[in-house]
C-alpha cells in the first residue's frame, strides 16, 4: 500500500446507497483427531467479509492455537470449561482471491501435537468505482498537513496492533444509528481527481448533523480526538483485536480510556474532517482486515 492510500484510508463521501447482502453461503464441517470439529459459517468469503468459526468435542482444560492464513487469531469459550471454542476470521477488503487456511493446534491426552485446517476460498469482492472532485488540499495535502495525517495513521497502525486479549463484547453488536439498518459505500474502489486511490473501509449512514451515535457494542475507549481526514473520531477496543471506528462527527462525547457500554451515547453525527455532508462513518477492524460492519451485525459472534 502506497504512502497516499494510506493516507486516504478513511476519508469518504456520502455517494449512494447499497445493501450489504452477501450471497447465501452454506457451512462447512470437518472432522478432526481426537473427536474434534471444525466449523466455519463458509467455505468461501468474498474480500470485506467475516467468517465465524468453531471447535467444538474440546475437554474442559484443552488448549487450542489457531492460525488465519498464518496468523494467530483468537480462540474463545464462551463459559469456562465448554466443549466449544469461537474465532472471528475477518477477510480484508484487499486480501488477493485464493485459497487461504484455517489452521487449528492442539496437543492429545497423550501429549501428541495435531493439527487440522479448513480451506477458504477468498472470491473477489464487487465493489463499484466511483470518480470524485475534492477539494485540492485533501488530494494534495501541504507538508503540514500531510505530516498530521501521518502521525494520524501512525497512531491508528499502533491500536490495531494492539490485540487485547480478552472477549470486551457481551451478546449482539448493534448499528450504531437508532432506526437504521443499511448503510453504503462499503469498498468502493475510488477514483479521486483522476488518481486511484484505496478502497472505502467504512460503511457511510447518512444522517442529520447532531444525530446521536451510539457504541455498536461494549469495550474500552481508545481514540476520541480529530484526525486530519476523520475528522472527530472515536475508536472503541472490544477486545481479541476487533475495533469499532466512528468518524466525522459534530461532537465526541467520550474519553481515550473510558470503558463503554453497548449503545452508550459516544457523539452526534457531524461533517468534521474531509467529507462532502453530514453523515456517520462505521468501521470495523478485526485483526487488521478492513470488514463490512454491518456484517458483525448480521453474524452474532
Ligand atoms: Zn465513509
Amino acid at each position: 500500500m502506497t504512502r497516499a492510500s494510506l493516507l486516504l484510508m478513511f476519508a469518504c463521501l456520502p455517494l449512494g446507497q447499497a445493501h450489504a447482502k452477501q450471497p447465501v453461503q452454506a457451512p462447512v464441517k470437518k472432522s478432526c483427531d481426537s473427536g474434534i470439529i471444525l466449523k466455519l459459517s463458509s467455505a468461501s468469503a468474498p474480500q470485506g467479509s467475516l467468517l465465524l468459526g468453531e471447535i467444538s468435542g474440546a475437554k474442559p482444560s484443552q488448549e487450542f492455537s489457531a492460525e488465519w492464513d498464518g496468523r494467530p487469531i483468537p480462540l474463545w469459550r464462551e463459559t469456562p470449561g465448554s466443549p466449544t471454542l469461537h474465532a472471528l476470521l475477518g477477510v480484508d477488503l484487499e486480501k488477493p482471491a485464493g485459497r487461504y487456511d484455517w489452521k487449528i493446534s492442539w496437543s492429545s491426552t497423550d501429549g501428541k501435537p495435531l493439527t487440522c485446517s479448513l480451506p477458504v476460498t477468498v472470491r473477489t469482492g464487487k465493489f463499484p468505482t466511483e470518480r470524485l472532485t475534492v477539494e485540492k488540499q485533501f488530494v494534495q495535502p501541504d507538508p503540514e498537513q500531510q505530516k498530521r495525517a501521518e502521525e494520524d495513521q501512525k497512531k491508528m497502525k499502533a491500536i490495531y496492533d494492539t490485540v487485547t486479549p480478552e472477549v470486551l463484547w457481551k451478546g449482539k453488536f448493534v448499528v450504531p444509528l437508532k432506526g437504521v439498518s443499511t448503510g453504503g459505500n462499503f469498498g468502493r474502489r475510488r477514483v479521486l481527481n483522476g488518481e486511484a486511490r484505496s478502497p472505502h473501509a467504512g460503511v457511510d449512514f447518512p444522517a442529520v448533523a447532531g444525530t446521536p451515535v451510539y457504541a455498536a457494542q461494549s469495550g474500552k475507549v481508545v481514540l476520541a480526538e480529530n484526525l486530519y481526514y476523520s475528522g472527530n473520531t472515536v475508536v472503541i477496543d472490544h477486545g481479541f483485536g476487533i475495533y469499532t471506528l466512528y468518524a466525522h462527527l459534530s461532537e465526541i462525547g467520550v474519553h481515550a480510556g473510558d470503558p463503554v457500554e453497548a449503545s452508550a451515547e459516544i457523539g452526534k453525527v457531524g461533517a468534521t474532517g474531509r467529507v462532502t455532508g453530514p453523515h456517520l462513518h462505521w468501521g470495523l477492524t478485526i485483526d487488521h482486515a478492513r470488514v463490512n460492519a454491518l456484517q458483525i451485525v448480521q453474524r452474532r459472534p
